[in-house]
């Protein structure tokens, strides 16, 4: 009997010390996560000492920290008008990268110097590999990033801002992350890839916060590798078990059309297999072969979930109908505002995660521009006027 906290796989239980910095169960392949936490609010200015109870295996060093959670929770009167549901938007583009990723990236990165590693790496292709670049520059530490090799410019030059080692790989992605777990185990860099334990961790305080301030009926979440998902629900299940909560929401997952691995899976009742040629604009959830995407589908059957895919067509008028709420988000994240019409419910209270901002990704479409000369100023404003 051991006693202690402990890594436990999210399939068949076997628990692991938690001493050790393996990431998946050894014995069936499937994703570990720490055991779960409860205790109560305390007062405090950020998320992390509010919820400092809930990481009780982790030393949050706050030198470390850049500010990352407490975003807004806005709820949105024209669009809850328009959907006949409560809408409420948790704007994760305000974290210091402007998304999500950077609360896991702190609290991995807090996990990796605690083992006492001074390199840290990642294996991604935009998100997290610039908000681990940036938490590695922060606290000082040798930063890999492992990028494949069809990275755009745009992508490659935001990334590499930070001064992070960005290498190109060619080569199978899926392949690619787990191989990086094992080259860093062997030389000395901890790789706080997508689903990892403590990064799944940085994830349940999005639930933390939405559970401070509305009591919700569905969570609406983009859904790649499946660690964020992974995160929010852990997050609702600890408020539940510790009080805070009475009830937790139903999850939807939502993928797009063209890379839907786990929806396919959900609605076939199979197990996840690797989705062929994905091609879709909402690049930050192309995952063809989601790491944690059979614990999603365990999740959605235990709290009666669903996972929704929709077109790259809806996702723009999305992203544009959230551009006219006054919140600009990337494809991956407008999604979710594209699923709601799919979950035909009314008058419930629905979160939708706007995990990433647009300025990060390339406009598929803008706005009409207009321009004229100073002189002719005042007449364009008369024709625009006329023209709405
Ligand atoms: C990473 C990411 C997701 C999906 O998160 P997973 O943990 O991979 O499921 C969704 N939206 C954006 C913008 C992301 O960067
Ligand atoms: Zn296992």
């Amino acid at each position: 009997m051991r006693y202690g906290p402990m890594l436990v796989c999210t399939k068949c239980g076997e628990r692991y010390d938690l001493s050790s910095p393996i990431q998946r169960c050894p014995r069936c392949g499937e994703p570990l996560q720490l055991d779960f936490a409860r205790g109560s609010v305390r007062k405090g200015r950020s998320v992390w000492s509010r919820f400092g109870d809930f990481y009780p295996d982790v030393h949050l060093n706050m030198d470390y920290s850049m500010g990352e959670g407490d975003t807004p929770l806005l709820f949105s009167r024209r669009i809850s008008r328009k959907l006949g549901n409560d809408i409420y938007l948790k704007n994760e583009s305000q974290n210091p990268t402007w998304s999500f990723k950077d609360r896991g990236t702190f609290v991995a990165l807090n996990r990796a110097i605690s083992l006492g590693f001074e390199k840290i790496g990642v294996v991604s292709t935009g998100n997290m590999a610039a908000s681990v670049s940036a938490y590695g520059a922060r606290a000082g530490l040798e930063t890999y990033v492992l990028l494949h090799s069809d990275t755009s410019m745009d992508r490659m030059a935001q990334i590499s801002v930070y001064g992070s080692k960005v290498i190109l790989v060619e080569g199978d992605y899926g392949t690619l992350y787990y191989e990086s777990i094992g080259i860093g185990t062997r030389d000395g860099i901890y790789f706080m890839n997508s689903d990892d334990p403590f990064r799944v961790e940085g994830y349940k305080s999005i639930a933390f916060e939405i559970g401070e301030t509305v009591e919700t009926d569905y969570v609406v979440i983009p859904t790649s590798s499946g660690g964020l998902l992974r995160g929010i629900m852990k997050g609702f299940e600890e408020l539940r078990n510790s009080g805070i909560i009475d009830r937790i929401p139903v999850p939807v997952a939502v993928q797009a059309e063209g890379c839907a691995p786990i929806c396919r899976a959900f609605h076939n009742g199979t197990q996840v297999e690797r989705f062929d040629e994905p091609r879709t604009i909402a690049h930050a959830i192309s995952n063809p072969y989601p790491p944690s995407g059979n614990e999603v589908l365990r999740l959605l059957k235990r709290y009666g979930g669903t996972c929704i895919s929709v077109s790259d067509e809806d996702i723009i008028n999305a992203q544009m109908d959230l551009a006219h709420e006054g919140i600009f988000v990337q494809p991956a994240s407008a999604t979710v505002l594209a699923a709601v019409t799919h979950l035909k419910v009314r008058g419930k209270k629905i979160v939708l995660v706007l995990t990433g901002s647009g300025l990060k990704a390339k406009m598929e479409y803008h706005g009409l521009i207009y321009q004229c000369e100073l002189k002719d100023l005042e007449r364009l404003l008369e024709v625009i006027k006329n023209e709405s």
